[in-house]
């Protein structure tokens, strides 16, 4: 039952059964013996929406962890976890639009000393950092590539800048990217049969924000293409006469369906506030008719655009993320439609789509996947994944 939970991380009592094959007696039972020697800790959970006992290997001092920063438009997180999944501690903030590249890193290294003073973490035992970064990466420069979400950091050589504000070995990578790996290392959507027996998963995360972007993972494995940029989404053409995009091009998906856009149309020519993307989910949940045919069109382009990719990918799984997650089937329906409509019938009823069960942490969670699997050597491919759930703190 250890191992169960070094490789899985926290597990709830019943996912140990099932994982284990123990009854659930006896899973009790051994949850009680570790917990009087020291082994394990406890918390309630809901699984389900059932309360549930959570079950996680006990931190001992000098466990190492690693660190995961998520750099948004609009928003920091700075995450610590254990190679046993376990989330030591976890601080977000917002940001002003058009934030500066010293700015932040010098927010981030603050939040992160005062996550190791908060959780009571040795910066000694941080085996190093991921930095996620809404906007892609030139692996040919190692640094962003124009017409991105932050055009302030165009041209940074990131990875030396934060390695030395941070003071520890620092990866970057594009947001989408990390997000990818983040749901098959922590999601819900352990690997097929069918994959297991060919190599791999097979799974798509779309990230729809300020922009939008995806990372693929095929076989198993990040697809990094020629240059280490794919997963474009945003700038896939889908009017011809559209608006001009950030990019230079014209009728880019990102003009009709990202976040940015969405909030643009929510109040043609009102002087009152800005809506914010709080209003777009509240609205839309409330059955706005107005908002309701504003996700469904943006759904419908994201759709026709993925039709594209499972009919030239053939993903299992396409799991969308970001600040657009609580509109949950909302827009996950209408993307669904939009993707039968624009492939071929055999690959739309092979491929599920859903929204990320990471509640926003997908970035930071696959920035610390990706520290902690180059410090091992594992494969990011979960072993038949029991549900992970994500301690809440
Ligand atoms: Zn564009």
């Amino acid at each position: 039952m250890v191992r169960a939970l070094r490789d899985h991380g926290p597990s709830t009592q019943a996912d140990l059964s099932r994982g284990t094959g123990l009854s659930a007696a006896t899973v009790s039972n051994l949850v009680r013996l570790l917990l009087s020697e020291g082994v394990v800790e406890t918390e309630t959970t809901t699984s389900s929406g059932r309360r549930a006992v959570l079950v996680s290997l006990s931190r001992r001092a000098g466990d190492r962890f690693a660190v995961g920063i998520d750099i948004g438009r609009r928003h920091l997180r700075v995450l610590a976890c254990t190679p046993a999944r376990q989330i030591l501690g976890e601080r977000v903030r917002p940001l002003p639009v058009g934030h500066l590249a010293e700015d932040t890193i010098a927010c981030a290294s603050t939040m992160l000393d005062e996550l190791l003073v908060e959780a009571d973490l040795d910066r000694a035992d941080i085996i190093g950092c991921g930095v996620g970064i809404p906007g892609p990466i030139d692996e040919r420069t190692g640094q962003i590539a124009h017409g991105v979400i932050l055009p302030e950091w165009v041209g940074l050589p990131l990875e030396d800048h934060l390695t030395t504000q941070l003071g520890l070995p620092v990866h970057v990578e594009n947001d989408a990217n990390l997000g990818a790996i983040a749901e098959i290392w922590w999601g819900e959507h352990g690997v097929s049969d069918l994959e297991e027996r060919s190599g791999g998963e097979n799974l798509v995360f779309v990230k729809i924000g300020s922009g939008i972007g995806a990372g693929l993972v095929m076989g198993g494995r990040l697809h990094r293409g020629h240059i280490g940029i794919t997963g474009e989404l945003g700038h896939v053409g889908v009017t011809e006469y559209g608006p001009v995009c950030r990019c230079g091009s014209r009728g880019c998906l990102e003009t009709v369906a990202s976040v940015s856009t969405m909030l643009d149309l929510m109040r043609p020519g009102d002087a009152g506030p800005e809506p914010t993307i709080d209003d777009l989910i509240r609205l839309a949940h409330a059955g706005d008719p107005a908002t309701l045919r504003i996700v469904e069109d943006a759904g419908l382009a994201i759709g026709r655009v993925l039709g594209g990719v499972a009919n030239l990918l053939g993903p299992r799984m396409i799991v969308l993320g970001g600040p657009v997650i609580p509109l949950g089937d909302l827009l996950v329906d209408s993307v669904k439609r939009g993707l039968a409509r624009w492939s071929s019938p055999v690959v739309a009823g092979a491929t599920d789509i859903v929204m990320s069960s990471l509640d926003g942490r997908a970035e930071a969670l696959g920035a610390c996947a990706q520290v902690l699997h180059e410090a091992s050597d594992e494969s990011w491919t979960p072993r038949r994944a029991t549900r992970v759930p994500v301690a809440h703190r």
